[in-house]
């Protein structure tokens, strides 16, 4: 996930297969596909930036970036082991 300016992000495909979600304080809006449920971007109520999932840009690669972490989303799981 990596934070830009609001004015600095803009959906040029598929926004129409875009679904929004509000979790628990409802404090942001989070974006995901319809059809495959990837996380896209979410928007602060507050803050005037957008984070947004850097594997949904054709141009960017998490490995052009520096200092990144890196971390496998499928290992992480909901249920939470005993
Ligand atoms: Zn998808």
């Amino acid at each position: 996930m990596v934070m830009v300016d609001r004015d600095k992000l803009e959906v040029t495909k598929g926004a129409e297969n875009l679904t929004e979600y509000q979790f628990n304080t409802k404090a942001a809006i989070h974006y995901f596909c319809k059809t495959c449920g990837i996380y896209t971007h979410h928007q602060k109520r507050r803050d005037d930036n957008y984070a947004f999932n850097i594997g949904c840009v054709d141009s960017l690669s998490v490995d052009d970036l520096e200092e990144v972490m890196k971390i496998e989303g499928s290992a992480f799981s909901t249920v939470e082991s005993e």
